[in-house]
């Protein structure tokens, strides 16, 4: 078997719209940006496998259950088609829960690489939060700061935080991966 490269995603603010502030959990809800399927379709096309990486600490929170999350996420799978998301793994905790699996807690990403026997060198990780970057660089993985939600406050609040790249779009995200993975 051979390693296989993916792609790891952020849900709210970089797939579907976030409004800030509100906690999804009403499939109904459930906007995709509209560059999405295209982007996930040139990347599939070049060998990429698809994983979902994200914090739900509405659960933890009290505000909705891990019920209405699976809901939410198989009205996002079917949204997504033809592409096809392995597996979408979430922290249900609250942030005072100190877990190790919310983001930037790498423990779901290393769940997942071996899982599936992930290529950490060729893959990457597209979020909108300085969370998002940082989970993907602990992992080895090149990290992708979408500008959708809330990027653009994050750059400006953590000038230590060096993205590789910075998207405003899944298509100029799209375009760097292929453009990387082509070079190594
Ligand atoms: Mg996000
Ligand atoms: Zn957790």
């Amino acid at each position: 078997m051979c390693p296989i490269k993916a792609v790891f995603f952020d849900r709210d603010g970089t797939l579907i719209h976030e409004k800030p502030g509100t906690y999804l959990s009403n499939p109904a809800q459930v906007r995709l940006y509209a560059p999405v399927p295209a982007a996930l379709k040139r990347l599939a096309k070049a060998g990429f496998h698809f994983f979902i990486v994200s914090n739900q600490s509405g659960i933890g929170r009290g505000y909705f259950s891990e019920k209405e999350v699976n809901a939410v996420h198989r009205h996002l799978q079917d949204l997504l088609k033809p592409a096809v998301i392995e597996e979408i793994v979430f922290c249900p905790h609250a942030p005072h829960q100190a877990c190790s699996c919310r983001k930037p807690g790498t423990l779901l990403g290393e769940k997942l690489i071996k899982k599936y026997d992930i290529d950490v060198q060729h893959s990457f990780m597209v979020g909108d939060k300085k969370a998002d970057v940082l989970f993907g660089q602990k992992l080895g993985l090149r990290a992708v700061l979408m500008t959708t939600a809330n990027g653009k406050n994050h750059l400006q609040k953590y000038p230590d935080l060096k993205p590789d790249f910075i998207a405003r779009d899944m298509a100029r995200a799209a375009s760097y991966i292929l453009r990387e993975s082509k070079r190594a």
